[in-house]
């Protein structure tokens, strides 16, 4: 069985080097003013051209979103891009638009082209247009079953297949939505989706408008457009069974914390089931460690047939048990301490923890000190600190350090 690749979000280059030091064999990274992120998650191609750099000291591959729905107005930057692109030694080019994909092949034919999922490609005829085009690998759409991925992968053998496993759905197909465009002015197909399927909403009878009924589950909330989110990590076998190449985790604009615990957590995973696919169990401290991150409550998605709870959301507002605490800046080993560059307010006493890719190492917050080794009561963002970490770790600089937020 070919091995398949474990691909991240990179929002930026902070994140980048999480994704790489956490274990991703390939990223994702949006483009200014090209990709269908908005801009805070968008590299520009001097920070690409370092990611790619380091990326590629590592071998992780670096794959570039080029994937909105184009005017007339951008191709001049789009084949300037791309040009830049080639240069910067991108390992693949993430498109969507038809018109793209023609004005690469036309004047960057070196460039691998992955079709985004935004192309809802949905079956075996579909896969063989795109290869026909010159396509290298294809994002199939979210809403297929695995049966239908498998039956894709048998009928076209030949394709690169990639497949979502983890994060964020649409209630859209695939992200073609116009809700955000017409409630804020803010086109998710321009990469601004302002989200408002995850806005909470009410019923309202025409005839008594200031009567609005609010539809409310046991938590007090009603998402009624949200979807929960993404997690395939106990199906893995299932994913692999149906030829897929390529393991996709969604989501540029979530955190550093975010990445670090995604894609070590996949990344454990990934071994464990290429290991031994039959024998492949997926483990409890797994998923309570993607409950640690920001969800809306998980769901298997369309993967095992239409979801039929379509799942909905009701009562799951975004949840998060632990968050960013800081990043390490430098492991000073003979003095058995870690300087550590804070992101958010510590209190001496919270619980806190260092994320290194194998293992979690408790840290005591009670014996933060400042640069001076003065006990610290409470340290904010940016100031910089020490902990005493305990001997024989490997401690790499932009391991990430959590906190708990909530007694959950
Ligand atoms: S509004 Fe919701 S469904 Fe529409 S594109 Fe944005 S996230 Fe997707």
């Amino acid at each position: 069985m070919e091995r398949p690749e474990l691909l991240i979000p990179a929002g930026n280059l902070e994140k980048l080097r999480t994704a790489l030091l956490y274990g991703a064999d390939a990223v994702y990274v949006g483009v200014e003013g090209l990709s269908l992120r908005a801009h805070q998650a968008e590299f520009n191609m001097g920070e690409l051209a370092t990611g790619v750099r380091e990326a590629h000291q590592k071998q992780v591959k670096v794959y570039a979103a080029l994937n909105i729905f184009a005017r007339d107005r951008d191709r001049q930057l789009i084949v300037q891009r791309a040009g830049e692109l080639a240069e910067i030694g991108v390992d693949a080019v993430i498109v969507s638009d038809p018109g793209i994909v023609r004005l690469l092949r036309q004047n960057h034919p070196q460039l691998p082209l992955h079709l985004s999922t935004q192309a809802n490609t949905t079956n075996a005829e579909a896969v063989r247009f795109w290869l026909e085009q010159g396509v290298r690998r294809i994002v199939l759409a979210r809403e297929l079953s695995l049966v239908e991925v498998a039956g894709i992968k048998a009928a076209v053998p030949e394709a690169e297949l990639e497949l979502f496993v983890h994060g964020a759905m649409c209630m859209a197909y695939s992200g073609r939505c116009l809700l955000s465009a017409a409630l804020t002015g803010r086109s998710a197909n321009r990469g601004e989706c302002t989200h408002p399927c995850r806005w909470e909403y009410a019923l309202v009878e025409r005839t008594r408008p200031n009567e609005p009924l609010f539809l409310e589950e046991e938590a007090g909330y009603s998402y009624l457009l949200s979807s929960r989110d993404l997690r395939m990590i106990e199906y893995l076998p299932q994913i692999l069974a149906a030829g897929v190449s390529s393991l996709k985790v969604e989501g540029r604009m979530k955190s550093a914390y975010y990445v670090a615990v995604v894609t070590r957590t996949y990344r454990w995973a990934l071994d464990a089931a290429c290991e031994n696919l039959t024998g492949y169990a997926c483990r409890p401290e797994w998923l309570a460690e993607l409950d640690k991150v920001s969800n809306r409550g998980y769901t298997t998605g369309f993967y095992f047939g239409e979801p039929k709870d379509a799942a909905l959301n009701p009562g799951h507002s975004y949840r998060q048990s632990h968050g960013l605490a800081g990043t390490v800046l430098r492991y000073d080993v003979p003095a058995q301490r870690i300087l550590v560059e804070l992101r958010n307010r510590l209190t001496a006493g919270d619980e806190t923890e260092l994320l290194l890719p194998e293992q979690t190492v408790p840290l005591d917050s009670t014996k933060m000190t400042d640069e001076e080794g003065k006990k610290l009561a409470e340290g904010h963002n940016s100031y910089r600190v020490y902990f005493p970490v305990p001997a024989g770790l490997e401690i790499p600089a932009g391991a990430v350090l959590r906190r708990r937020i909530t007694g959950d």
